[in-house]
């Protein structure tokens, strides 16, 4: 049986841009179909049915007709906007880094249905107002799960002994995770992890994400571990997340992106 013509999903919306004089293409995040791409056909012009609808960071309900280089959007309604998620720049910055990553995460018109489970809820809880950075933390640790590349934080990745408090450790991505300090390796001064930075590594993986919430952390150990997860990620993905520097920017209060420039927007 031929699959049908017409189609409708829940999808969330990874990254646009503007084709033609008022079309835009869009990379749409969907369970059972994975991404894929589809066209909005005047969406751009003032009187469209689709505009306000088809916007990023909300979930959609999109009624989709199969073409021959891009599926077609007909129809779309607003399931949830999340327009909490939007009420700071870090945490829409964030919003966007994430979505990214699910985008490099995954193929075209492969089912993936868990990974969409989890971008969503990262979105409810930077709705709910959950500092960005946990989200963050625990979006990555779980989207390495989902990937099959789970850190090692409790055995040296090398030797397979249990690591002790009291020794000293190295965070090796390449390798999967904590090295021990007996084990041959990348100079230690490059790669040392604290104590303090482990233990929080241990806590994404273990802790459910109200646990997290209510943790009581310094900065410090969340900026290690931070740059830890991004590290794990870059090699785990092959590449550095574009949307980083965007996030990175607001971060420091800079404006070299301009007020109206958004990640995703091509
Ligand atoms: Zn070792």
């Amino acid at each position: 049986m031929p699959a049908p013509r017409l189609y409708v999903t829940d999808a969330i919306v990874l990254s646009r841009f503007d084709y033609g004089e008022a079309d835009r293409i869009m990379t749409l995040f969907t369970p059972e179909h994975g991404k894929l791409k589809a066209i909005a056909k005047g969406v751009r012009r003032t009187k469209s049915r689709l505009g306000g609808s088809l916007e990023p960071l909300a979930e959609l309900r999109v009624a989709l007709a199969r073409g021959r280089t891009f599926d077609i959007v007909t129809q779309v309604e607003v399931k949830h906007a999340w327009l909490g998620l939007r009420d700071s720049l870090e945490s829409t910055a964030t919003a966007w880094y994430l979505a990214e990553l699910a985008d490099r995460s995954m193929e075209e018109r492969h089912a993936a249905e868990a990974l969409y489970v989890l971008l969503r809820r990262a979105y409810e809880l930077l709705d709910a107002g959950m500092s960005a950075g946990r989200v963050a933390r625990w979006y990555e640790m779980r989207l390495a799960d989902e990937l099959g590349v789970r850190p090692e934080v409790d055995r040296c990745v090398e030797c397979d002994r249990v690591l002790e408090v009291d020794e000293g450790f190295r965070w090796v991505p390449p390798l999967g995770g904590v090295l021990c300090y007996r084990c041959p390796g990348p100079p230690a001064e490059r790669t040392a992890l604290s104590l303090d930075a482990l233990k929080l590594l241990k806590a994404y993986q273990r802790m459910d994400v109200e646990a997290l919430a209510a943790l009581r952390l310094v900065g410090a150990v969340e900026r290690e571990v931070e740059a830890a997860m991004r590290d794990f990620l870059r090699v785990s993905l092959e590449r550095d997340a574009r949307s980083l520097d965007f996030l990175d920017e607001i971060r420091r209060g800079g404006s070299a992106f301009g007020g109206r420039s958004r990640i995703g927007d091509g």
